[in-house]
């Protein structure tokens, strides 16, 4: 019987080494509803290390974008400008305020919101502005942040990708006035389903804590500020459970050697996919000077549709599943039924059909890469001949 290679995932979420006690330690001391112990060390720990106000550990990024688009002010009738090229969230949290999504062109080499798409975009309705950082590459925020400054917009940063990825040294989810950060199993630290909000104006500090709290003025009164908690604002339940908490304080304390485990092997892939670049045969991620990314994605961009699909099926076929991204929103049925296209989106629609992103996580080893990138080139060598 011939051996058959091991499959190769495009992700697996991984417990890095204490999460089990961590869990086990939180279930032991009796109390796993949110800020308890280990979601307080979570978030003083984003805290130090992003420099942000305030973070807050949420249920997910999902909610933490929801919570922004709140607290930006949005409401029925109100416009958000966005990428068309990310994941549903950062337009549904819009959506679910009564607000509008206005999608808007990326750059064709980061993925990112265009600025100049962003200012022709602005209309009387414009209430706010949401970046996305492709992949953990910033967006260019000296041009949207001061586009938004000049239109009095809100910027709230879906940083879902970012975790340990910064620009001109600041941490992604801290430029704008609020962050959003992910810890889904498919991002690069992990507890399952989390997220956090990163609230970066200070003004908007006290209104985040009420929201995140059911509405209540609770966290005043564990504080011993007031002498009985109540109904006093808008909000529901975002918070993120001690268990949840419990497992992610274990990956924050390994979130160094991840990122560098992941930088090593995406680098890997950098150096050797050179010579393809140079035939023309595929184009490698570019990093602006300005960023210093966390390699939450490789992507590859192929010449056409055709290819990049014919590249993707090659790859399962060898073992090695690789995967497309984004459907972009404004094509969605939700996106064309609840938002409307800023502008032309042909440089989404064009990076949507051509960009495959190849398997990436912290333990994927280099063996394991240069069994991807062997195939990558077998399937391009074959691709060739039959397109
Ligand atoms: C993963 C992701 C989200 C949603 O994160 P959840 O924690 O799953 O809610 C939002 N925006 C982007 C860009 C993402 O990649």
């Amino acid at each position: 019987m011939p051996r058959i290679p091991e499959r190769i995932p495009f992700n697996v979420p991984e417990a890095h080494g204490a999460e089990a006690t961590y869990v086990r330690k939180a279930v032991e001391g009796g109390a796993l509803s949110g800020n308890g112990t280990f979601g307080r060390l979570c978030a003083e720990w984003l805290q130090r290390r992003s420099g942000t106000a305030r973070a807050f550990m949420t249920s997910s990024c999902s909610a933490a974008l929801e919570m922004s688009t709140r607290l930006a002010g949005v409401g029925p009738g109100d416009e958000v400008i966005m990428p068309s090229f990310t994941f549903v969230s950062t337009a549904s949290a819009v959506v679910r305020c009564g607000g509008r999504p206005v999608f808007v062109d990326i750059d064709p080499e980061t993925f990112n919101l265009d600025p100049v798409a962003v200012a022709n975009a602005i209309g009387p309705r414009t209430r706010a502005i949401s970046v996305v950082h492709y992949g953990g590459v910033a967006a260019d925020m000296q041009a949207i942040m001061d586009v938004a400054r000049r239109a009095g917009l809100i910027v709230v940063e879906d940083a879902a990708h970012c975790v340990g990825a910064t620009w001109r040294g600041r941490a992604l989810g801290t430029i704008g006035d609020l962050g959003t950060l992910s810890f889904h199993d498919t991002k690069n630290l992990q507890c399952g389903e989390g997220g956090a909000l990163l609230v970066n104006e200070p003004a908007l500090v006290p209104e985040a804590e009420i929201m995140l709290n059911r509405g209540t003025n609770r966290a005043q009164f564990a504080r011993g500020e007031v002498d009985r908690y109540t109904w006093v604002g808008e909000g529901s339940n975002y918070l993120m459970s001690e268990l949840n908490a419990a497992y992610l304080w274990a990956q924050f304390e390994q979130a160094d050697a991840v990122t560098e485990a992941r930088r090593a092997l995406w680098r890997t892939y950098w150096e050797a996919f050179a010579e393809l670049e140079r035939q023309g045969t595929v184009q490698r991620p570019v990093v602006p000077d300005e960023c210093e990314h966390n390699a939450h994605i490789f992507a590859l961009l192929l010449p056409d549709r055709a290819r990049r699909d014919a590249l993707i099926a090659a790859l399962d076929e060898q073992g090695v599943q690789a995967v497309f991204h984004y459907v972009p929103l404004h094509s969605s049925p939700a996106g064309r039924k609840l938002g409307r296209e800023g502008g032309s989106l042909a440089v989404t629609d064009d990076i949507s059909d051509r960009l495959v992103r190849l398997p990436l996580w912290a333990g994927l080893g280099e063996e394991r890469v240069a069994r991807v990138i062997a195939s990558v080139r077998t399937a391009l060598g074959a691709c060739a001949v039959a397109v």
